[in-house]
C-alpha cells in the first residue's frame, strides 16, 4: 500500500526513537504535563510549516488516551494509540479550520462537546490552519 514519507516518518513519541526532533522546549513542557497529569484544556501551536504542530497535536491526543504511557509518552501499542494513529478514534476530531465546511464542523463540535467521550478517556479537537484563516479573514 502507497504510504507517503510524511505519514510514514511523523513521529510517534516525544522524545527517544521515532520522537519528535528540534521542538525540546515544547516536548519537554507536554511530556511533563501528561506524566504528571497537569493537563490544560486547550493547547495552541504556532509555527512555521513542517516544524511539528500536528504532529505534537497527535502526540498528545495519545498521550492523554493511552492505556499504558511511558514517562508521558504514548505506548503506540494500546487501542487509543492505534485507533488514534489509524484516524478511527471517535473522541479525536481533526478538522481543517480553512476548510469550506469549518463553519458547519464547529457547530457539530460545539453540540457534541459536552457529551462523555465514547471510547476513550478524554475528547479531543485538533483544528488545523486556525491562524492561517484568522489572517485571511482580517
Ligand atoms: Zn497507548
Amino acid at each position: 500500500m502507497h504510504q507517503t514519507l510524511y505519514r510514514k516518518y511523523r513521529p510517534r513519541t516525544f522524545d527517544g526513537e521515532g520522537g519528535v526532533v528540534g521542538q525540546e522546549h515544547v516536548t519537554s513542557v507536554l511530556q511533563y504535563e501528561c506524566a504528571h497529569d497537569k493537563l490544560s484544556h486547550a493547547y495552541l501551536f504556532c509555527g512555521p510549516r513542517g516544524t511539528g504542530k500536528t504532529s505534537c497535536a497527535k502526540i498528545l491526543a495519545k498521550a492523554i488516551n493511552c492505556e499504558h504511557p511511558v514517562n508521558g509518552n504514548p505506548c503506540g501499542e494500546c487501542y487509543a494509540c492505534t485507533s488514534i494513529d489509524a484516524g478511527a478514534a471517535p473522541d479525536v476530531t481533526e478538522m481543517d479550520a480553512a476548510s469550506n465546511n469549518g463553519v458547519d464542523t464547529i457547530r457539530d463540535l460545539r453540540e457534541e462537546i459536552s457529551f462523555t467521550p465514547a471510547a476513550l478517556k478524554k475528547r479531543v479537537y485538533i483544528v488545523d490552519e486556525v491562524v492561517n484563516e484568522l489572517i485571511v479573514d482580517s
